[in-house]
């Protein structure tokens, strides 16, 4: 059937597969290296997901207080529970000071001190002195809406710069040759329905997270970690999918963000007896704990009847006590968000809030090059040729078991700049196209007509719920074996059900219908994977809270996990060993403690 479809071929030295924050920046710094880039987004760049950023991005510049690249590097490392990769930390947090520096010379329109400099506001996890010391004024921001500001900035460099884009059209499939090298893309163009070859000498993988695959989340619908799943079809692993990072303050319901900046600016936590139960759980940095902490804190609370409200199931955000010029100058974004979806005019009373699903720890395991890695036997390091990944789609990994607030902006901008640099040193300019043949076609394509024309009583909206209802309910912050090996009988259950999923629309015009459903594919195949590496892992590590395991275990469980997913649907799981050494001698390794805040 595939015969039916027109090919329009791309010949390019770059392309950029997502154009949220790390796909602008790698799109930018490749075209500034003067190499023929495409960039491919599935919606307009300024509509993905980095947009709606709020709190900021994290970078020792010292600005409003003390500050130094090391404390940086070690609230880091102890923020992901000692699982990432000390090298690659290292080059995150020493390159994060220049990174900012460089979107400020963009024309980013960061908030400023009197004296004219970047403002800088506390966040969850960065303290200053080694961990030591008061809290780090380390998070800069664009009032409440920094990824808003960072990502226009981003795509206004990249017009000037010769890059061409391609919006709105869905990448299906990666093409891979005959010894599994990465030569490109294959994608729909939603608005005219033709299929398009984009081939390359090296393709970027920059698609962002799988939120979608929980019910409540903060993240964009489009967050379904389509590249993700591209990579598990080509049979390369997934690493640290167990870790999925529960923000402690969605709104109850809702499930939209309040930014960690309100607790940034002195915003705190009660439960239905008033009391500020932070204090209970991190005498030291009470409120502004690293995430999971605050979220297995407050579920306790919950679960232990101090939730407030009708069926005591939530507990409350307060900022009413500051002044309400500085929530106006600071906050603004969400005391929008505060009106909108919980009725609360947050200068009188108090937010309603619940953990929600944020951020995925895990994804494309890469090395600090942003080289995509296919670990085997012999070689853990072993790379993919010709593919790169970047942003939230990859796992670098910095953020290892928990991701500290301000942490993702940064790394999409240092690690977006490094995979162009990588892929500068890997080709030159304009160099010879591509030569592959069409043989690896067909089974994108066919696979593409499966779902399109597949016949069924159930519908890909059904699916979806019945997925995001198990992953919510059985993979949530605390897990146990019996909970997550429901969750995995339930989930094949409705895995058995996709075969039926009947798209109404078979039309190739702007069919929400089968973006959807391909969408949910990917959504499965990655929510698949969490599930088997969260039963996998027999400790308690970050954000991964296994009360059948209550204890990390750095003698078994030091290490990444992997996860692949054969074409039989057969999860495989593997091990990579941790990076404890630090990329240069500028910084000493940081060696396991216990993790106390
Ligand atoms: C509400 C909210 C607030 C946040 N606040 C902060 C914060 O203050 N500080 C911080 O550090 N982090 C924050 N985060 C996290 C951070 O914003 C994200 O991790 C980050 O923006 C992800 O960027 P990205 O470049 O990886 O992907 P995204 O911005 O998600 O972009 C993905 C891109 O891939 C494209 N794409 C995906 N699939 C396909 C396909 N099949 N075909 C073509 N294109 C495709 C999309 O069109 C899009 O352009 C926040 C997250 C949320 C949800």
């Amino acid at each position: 059937m595939s015969k039916a479809y027109q090919i329009t071929d791309h010949h390019y030295d770059v392309v950029v597969v997502g154009a949220g924050g790390s796909g602008l920046r790698a799109t930018l710094g490749s075209a500034e290296a003067g190499l023929k880039t495409a960039c491919i987004s599935k919606v307009f760049p300024t509509r993905s997901h980095t947009v709606a950023a709020q709190g900021g991005i994290g970078a020792a510049l010292g600005n409003m207080g003390d500050d130094n690249w090391k404390w940086h590097m070690y609230d880091t490392v102890k923020g992901s529970d000692w699982l990432g990769d000390q090298d690659a930390i290292e080059y995150l947090c020493s390159n994060a000071p220049e990174a900012v520096i460089e979107l400020e010379e963009y024309g980013m329109p960061f908030s400023r001190t009197d004296d004219g400099k970047i403002y800088q506001r506390p966040f969850g996890g960065h303290l200053t002195d080694n961990g030591e010391g008061a809290p780090a004024m380390r998070a800069c921001a664009a009032a409440d809406r920094t990824g808003h500001a960072l990502l226009h900035t981003l795509y206004q460099q990249s017009l000037k710069h010769n890059v061409e884009f391609f919006i709105e059209y869905f990448v299906l499939d990666l093409v891979m040759d005959k010894d599994g090298n990465c030569k490109g893309v294959v994608a729909w163009c939603l608005e005219d329905g033709t299929i398009h070859r984009f081939l390359s000498h090296q393709t970027i993988l920059a698609t962002g997270g799988y939120g979608r695959a929980y019910f409540s989340s903060t993240s964009a619908h489009i967050c379904t970690g389509d590249g993700s799943a591209m990579a598990l079809r080509q049979n390369l692993p997934l690493s640290d999918m167990e870790f999925i990072q529960f923000h402690p303050t969605g709104v109850y319901g809702a499930g939209v963000l309040i930014t960690e900046g309100a607790r940034g600016e002195g915003g705190y936590l009660t439960n239905s007896d008033g009391e500020r139960f932070m204090e209970r759980y991190a005498p030291n940095a009470k409120d502004l704990a690293s995430r999971d902490v605050v979220s297995r804190a407050m579920t306790i609370e919950v679960n232990e009847n101090r939730g407030c409200g009708e069926n005591a199931d939530h507990v409350l955000l307060h900022l009413e006590h500051i002044d309400a010029d500085t929530l106006h100058k600071r906050l603004p974004g969400i005391s929008e968000t505060a009106k909108i979806f919980a009725g609360v005019d947050l200068t009188k009373e108090p937010i309603p809030v619940l953990p929600t699903v944020h951020y995925n720890m895990g994804g494309i395991p890469t090395n600090h090059r942003t080289e995509v890695l296919r670990p085997t036997e012999d070689n853990p390091d072993n790379i993919c040729e010709g593919l790169l990944a970047v942003g939230e789609a990859a796992c670098v990994s910095v953020h290892g078991a928990n991701r500290l607030g301000t942490n993702s902006l940064i790394d999409l901008v240092v690690f977006g700049k490094a995979s162009s640099i990588t892929a500068k040193e890997k080709i030159k300019p304009n160099s010879k196209p591509v030569d592959i043949d069409s043989s690896n076609l067909d089974p994108i394509l066919d696979r593409f007509d499966k779902i399109r024309f597949n016949k069924g009583d159930s519908s890909t909206g059904e699916v979806r719920t019945s997925m995001q209802k198990v992953m919510q309910e059985k993979c949530a912050v605390f897990r146990t074996d019996e909970l997550i090996s429901k969750g995995i009988e339930e989930f094949n259950q409705i895995e058995s059900s996709m075969d039926n999923i009947d798209v109404k629309d078979k039309s190739m015009i702007f069919n929400t219908d089968l973006t959807e459903s391909l969408e949910l594919h990917n959504l499965m195949a990655q929510s698949k994977v969490t599930l088997y590496s969260a039963l996998n892992r027999t400790e308690s590590r970050g954000a991964h809270a296994r009360e059948d395991h209550q204890e990390r275990d750095d003698s078994n469980w030091l290490v990444h996990s992997l996860s692949w997913l054969d074409n039989n649907g057969e999860v495989k799981m593997g091990k990579r060993p941790v990076h404890m050494n630090t990329l240069t001698n500028h910084v000493q390794p940081i060696p396991p403690k216990k993790r106390v805040y």
